[in-house]
């Protein structure tokens, strides 16, 4: 049924599975095995306990989560374990939350195994915000709200990088901010500058999919103050399609 990976060596093997955004029922079946048949796990902050605890009782665990602005371990720290432990001939699972591929730095892990000779396969999973609208009802396109959907990093500006703010201020456009609940103040700065409406609705979900799930909904100009009351982590969602949360939720 499951594709068979390349193996460029007889060395370990490193399997990057996304954990999803916090229910672990969200975890995919292809993650579910692979974590329980690992040798060492290397996972993060965001990943829930019960999906760790999926892995075998013998199996090497190893954190390596960073908070904001706080890196416990850093990056290349973390990419030198997945290379020693592979090279030991382990069978290694990167577990990350939501999807590695999404501001999740599986491409630049991938890239120094790639650079090692290291093989490895990439477990998708379901990203905050797939997961996170689904269970606050909000559609992320909707034929009558939007025709596009952009997910971007808050975390811009810590980074010395900007966004393109210009393709992103379009009524019919969704936008989910990661990482964006710090810089509310400056993304509704920047969305009312190039063109949206103080009126466009917007909502913050917080601990999305978990039971701890909480939905805050309002209108872009009150973004700022909205996210003073939210806790991390937390999708910002501008767009129409928020004004069908209301009509929509289901879950809690
Ligand atoms: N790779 C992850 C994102 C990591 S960046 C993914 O694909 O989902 C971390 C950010 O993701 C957080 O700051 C927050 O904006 C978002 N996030 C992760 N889990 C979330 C959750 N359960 N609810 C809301 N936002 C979440």
């Amino acid at each position: 049924m499951s594709a068979t990976p390349i193996s460029v060596t007889n060395q370990g093997f490193v399997s990057l599975v996304g954990a999803g955004p916090g229910d672990p029922d969200l975890l995919t079946v292809k993650g579910y095995r692979v974590i329980q048949q690992a040798e060492v796990v290397v996972y993060d902050r965001l990943v829930s306990p019960e999906i760790l605890a999926l892995a075998n009782s013998e199996a090497e665990m190893i954190y390596v989560g960073k908070k904001l602005d706080f890196h416990c371990v850093p990056q290349g720290k973390i990419n030198q374990i997945l290379v020693e432990k592979a090279k030991e001939g382990k069978r290694v699972v990167r577990l990350k939350g939501g999807d590695s591929f999404i501001f999740g730095r599986g491409g630049e892990e991938l890239e120094v195994l790639a650079e090692q000779g290291i093989s490895f396969e990439v477990v998708p999973g379901i990203t905050a915000a797939a997961g996170a609208t689904a269970y606050a009802g909000i559609p992320l396109t909707h034929r009558d709200h939007a025709q596009s959907v952009q997910f971007i990093t808050g975390h811009v500006q810590n980074d010395g990088r900007e966004i393109e703010w210009h393709s992103l201020a379009q009524s019919n456009n969704t936008l989910v901010f990661y990482m964006g609940l710090k810089q509310s103040g400056y993304i509704t700065h920047k969305l009312l500058e190039t063109g949206l409406d103080e009126t466009m609705p917007c909502a913050i979900i917080e601990n999305g999919t978990r039971r701890e799930q909480h939905v805050y909904t309002g209108v872009l100009r009150d973004l700022p103050i909205m996210a003073k009351e939210a806790v991390s982590p937390a999708l910002i969602v501008v767009g129409s399609v928020t004004s069908l949360h209301n009509k929509l939720k289901w879950f809690n």
